[in-house]
């Protein structure tokens, strides 16, 4: 029997000491450390792995910091589109939602898809529609409204007109803060990855894995990342679960999280070393820029990153949460 485990993710990208004054980091690791302990007693009272990872990236989602419901950034037209994807790697039964709009917490929409749906992946409308039936609370865009993201974003606009991984984007920003002198936040507003995601082994030895996120700022309306894309920024089977942050186009190019456990089942690779390969090599080679947290059945976790840092952080039921910032 493994030891029951879950880690999260709350983005990666340019997260340096240097752009972090000691309360903003608190603020990040206290948030981290809350989510684990809320997803450690979840699989101390004897949770599912699925039920650990849902309810961790629902709490990321609740909390402001991180690029994932509420807090999530903003498109070229000023709006908000958001993505999430939950896999079972026990049944690979999975649910996953794109592009909307309205609902408080994309990931309990997934979950829904999950639990009630035979389809796998709905988008825009219909995602909405499906989630309203659900009975799952449906917001008004001003929900997702955070002074950090628009100010982000308008940055974005001005400076390059490209989207910006969330965590990049905020370096950038404390970067240009610094210079005129006042304070600033941590990740550049207008480049880092502030995607959020879960991965759990429970003591059954079932894994899952999620993964939320508003996309990368400024990003055209319309676009999804890897993150509701099933193999790409979230997978689980009986081998490993994993959930990805970065640069989504690559990640779906190198079908990264399914990536993770392929390399596992057909090359033997250990856990850390199929993922070092994924996001050290394979992202890297066609510009990939990001992180991954991984589990496999034997509760082994690791958390590669390619970036300056990554929010991350590792509970084992019976011991003391983990969270770390940097590389
Ligand atoms: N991977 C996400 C996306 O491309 C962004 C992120 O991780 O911050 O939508």
């Amino acid at each position: 029997m493994p030891q029951a485990v879950i880690a999260i993710h709350g983005g990666a990208g340019t997260i340096t000491r240097a752009a972090m004054d000691a309360n903003r980091e608190r603020e990040y690791t206290t948030a981290l450390e809350q989510v684990l302990l809320a997803g450690q007693r979840v699989l101390a009272d004897g949770g599912s792995a699925l039920d650990a990872v849902t309810e961790a990236v629902r709490l990321l989602e609740e909390c402001p910091l991180f690029n994932a419901g509420r807090g999530a950034v903003l498109t070229n037209a000023g709006t908000y589109e958001l993505d999430a994807a939950v896999m079972n790697g026990a049944t690979l039964d999975t649910g996953a939602v794109a592009c909307v709009k309205r609902v408080r917490n994309p990931v309990l929409a997934a979950r829904a898809v999950l639990d009630h749906s035979e389809h796998v992946l709905f988008a825009a409308e219909g995602a909405e529609a499906f989630a309203e039936a659900q009975g799952l609370e449906l917001v008004a865009p001003e929900y997702y409204f955070t002074q950090a993201r628009h100010d982000q974003w308008v940055r974005a606009r001005a400076s390059s007109g490209m989207a910006l991984l969330d965590h990049d984007a905020a370096t950038l920003a404390a970067q240009a803060a610094q210079v005129a002198g006042g304070a600033a936040d941590p990740i550049d507003p207008d480049s880092k990855f502030g995607t959020v995601g879960a991965v759990a082994c429970d003591a059954a030895g079932n894994l899952a894995a999620a993964t939320s996120t508003g996309g990368v700022t400024n990003k055209q309306v319309g676009r999804v990342g890897d993150t509701p894309i099933v193999g790409a920024g979230c997978y689980a089977d009986d081998v490993a679960a994993v959930s990805a942050t970065g640069t989504g186009e690559m990640f779906i190019r190198t079908v990264a999280a399914y990536d993770v456990s392929a390399q596992m089942r057909y090359a033997g690779l250990s856990l850390e070393e199929s993922a070092r390969r994924v996001v050290m090599e394979k992202l890297p080679a066609i510009g990939g820029r990001g992180g991954l947290i991984a589990v496999d059945r034997a509760g082994n976790v690791t958390l590669p990153f390619n970036t300056e840092g990554m929010y991350r952080g590792v509970a084992r039921v019976g011991e003391p949460v983990n969270v770390w910032i940097y590389g």
